[in-house]
């Protein structure tokens, strides 16, 4: 008989499926490494500002020792950007430690934790981690079914996850849905609102999530360094709440879970205003191209507020990963979402305008009737 080793909800759990590094996809199919477009992690196509690249050159000189456990400047630089206090903040190794961290600090084995279908795929990974119950509410549009969610609440459950602008789908949910629904939550349920996307948002679409926090003590807000910011190998998340749900977390939280490097990294970026400005707004110029695109060959699309694209290409259920192969045999990389429950899609990560072009390229050749 084979040994069966840790828990059984353990073992059920999904490998995590990341999207393929560009130096494997040159391996597997006999390309060449520079000619690859990777629009399949949601990364920023313009990578690291200068300012980070800088302060991480400087950081570099201190790696004999520990990182500041507690960040010092990094929080205080938080703290001053988003007016809370720094005990207000936790850090992470990108949000996905946030994320994770929350579910051991607030979840039981056993008891229920509620979120949306075609939701992020960590949710599901922090929760089935812990030995606990997922209550997934079906999506509508693609998008969170707020009063669903609402109503999905049971006596035991203890956390809803967010994401908005949500993951993979793009959806949004404006802030005085989001906000009425804070207010009818339980108190004893801890939302985690995972804003991951938030800095791609247009002016009028934004809302103060920071100001709820305030409010709401059971609202734990959960950002991250990875997309618009451009630093995701580095691994930086933060999460703003009240005191008491923060020192739950940071007493769960790895003591040097941010390294050095990428706490200078993420002051500098913080500060890099003309980044997240030409940040979004080559984003808002590479959906346009891309939705034109999509429309042009007939494709539905969800209408997305992050910097990628849910696009149908077909309408059986070998679609996306048929069209995905076809994609990478031309050396475009982009996010087959089967794993989603959405086999006949794709997520594309919006890129730099060469890359749009060739991922559209290689789109209509990979739809060619043949
Ligand atoms: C990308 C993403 C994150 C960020 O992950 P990091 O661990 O910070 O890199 C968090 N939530 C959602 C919904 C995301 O898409």
């Amino acid at each position: 008989m084979t040994m069966q080793y840790g828990p059984s909800y353990v073992r059920q759990i999904a490998p995590y499926v990341a999207g393929k590094p560009i130096s494997e996809v040159a391996r597997e199919f006999g390309l060449d490494e520079s000619r690859i477009v990777k629009l399949a992690s949601n990364e920023n196509p313009l990578g690291m500002p200068d300012s980070a690249k800088a302060a991480m050159a400087r950081a570099a000189a201190e790696l004999g020792r520990y990182p500041d456990a507690n960040a010092f400047e990094l929080k205080a630089a938080l703290a001053d950007r988003y007016g809370v206090p720094a005990e207000w903040i936790t850090l992470g190794n990108g949000s996905n430690d946030i994320l994770e961290i929350a579910a051991h600090a607030f979840v039981e084995k056993g008891q229920s934790v509620v979120y949306a279908q075609y939701s992020f795929a960590v949710y599901a990974l922090a929760t089935q981690g812990l030995g606990a119950r997922a209550i997934v509410v079906p999506a509508v549009r693609h998008g969170h079914d707020l009063d669903a969610m609402l109503a999905a609440i049971e006596d035991d459950t203890r956390l809803v996850f967010i994401a908005n602008p949500n993951n993979p789908t793009g959806t949004f949910i404006e802030g005085p849905a989001l906000e009425a629904f804070l207010e009818k939550v339980p108190r004893r349920v801890v939302v985690v609102l995972d804003e991951a996307y938030t800095e791609y948002l247009p002016a009028e679409l934004r809302y103060d999530s920071i100001a709820w926090a305030r409010r709401y003590p059971n609202l734990v807000v959960s950002r991250t360094f990875s997309k618009a910011f451009g630093l995701a190998g580095l691994r930086v998340g933060f999460a703003i709440a009240q005191p008491d749900l923060t020192d739950l977390l940071n007493r769960l939280r790895q003591p040097f879970n941010v390294n050095t490097i990428a706490q200078a990294a993420a002051i500098a970026a913080l500060g890099d205003t003309a980044f997240l400005e030409k940040t979004a707004a080559l984003n808002a110029q590479g959906y346009r191209r891309l939705t034109q695109a999509f429309d042009k060959l007939g494709l539905e699309y969800v209408p997305s507020f992050g910097n990628f694209v849910l696009v149908r290409v077909g309408s059986d259920d070998g679609a996306g990963a048929r069209v995905n192969l076809a994609l990478l045999q031309q050396g475009v990389i982009v996010r087959p979402v089967g794993n989603y429950g959405l086999p006949q899609w794709l997520r594309v990560t919006i890129g730099l305008p060469d890359e749009n072009e060739a991922f559209i390229a290689a789109l209509e050749q990979a739809l060619a009737p043949a």
